[in-house]
């Protein structure tokens, strides 16, 4: 197939248009995604940062869980991003009662991880993935990867050693929003494996 990939962003709650300029930006072709249908028209997601309580239950509102997934165990590549980070977490420690994700990610995650002191901050990341040129990482009430399984690889931590983003086949997630400050490099990490997924069809 050639021409541009087809991604999503789920379109339920949160710092949507932001990801989908970027996107745009690279090259993709991009469509807002609320229902099944529009769901099985794309051939990656992006899973925005927002509230993941307030995502979680408008996917079960609009019968979005179960799709996505089994979108997700059928191999679509997702990047999810703080909030969306959560929802592809296995595990999700400190969420609100009832709380669920979409799992996928062999990780346990701990929402609102830097408490009410550090409700936002940025830094530069080293990420060796991605090459030289750190990553300015913005923060904002966002979680942190406490634990996670032998298929997961840690993309980057913090100086003090916690888990800030990682990487499990085709789906990748960040504690923090590269889409805020213009940061395009795990998103052309995604969309690579969102080529390599159309490009086996
Ligand atoms: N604290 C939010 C949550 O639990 C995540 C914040 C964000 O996405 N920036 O979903």
């Amino acid at each position: 197939m050639a021409g541009s990939p087809r991604v999503g962003v789920l379109a339920l709650q949160g710092d949507v248009r932001e990801h989908a300029a970027l996107l745009a930006g690279l090259g993709a072709e991009v469509a807002l995604v609320r229902r099944p249908e529009e769901l099985a028209s794309v051939d990656g997601l992006v899973i925005p940062g927002g509230e993941s309580s307030v995502i979680d239950k408008l996917s079960r509102t609009f019968g979005m869980q179960e799709p996505i997934r089994d979108a997700i165990a059928a191999g679509l590549p997702v990047y999810g991003t703080c909030a969306g980070l959560i929802l592809l977490a296995d595990e999700v420690l400190d969420g609100i009662e009832g709380q669920q994700s979409f799992g996928g990610l062999d990780i346990s995650v701990r929402r609102n991880a830097f408490g009410r002191q550090t409700e936002s901050f940025e830094m530069d990341l080293d990420v060796p993935a991605l090459g030289e040129v750190p990553v300015h990482a913005t923060f904002i009430r966002a979680p942190i990867v406490e634990g996670a399984g032998e298929r997961v690889e840690v993309v980057a931590s913090l100086p003090d050693g916690r888990i800030v983003a990682v990487r499990q086949g085709p789906l990748v997630g960040t504690s923090f929003h590269p889409e805020v400050d213009g940061e395009t490099r795990f998103h052309e990490l995604f969309l690579a494996g969102v080529r390599e997924r159309t490009s086996r069809r």
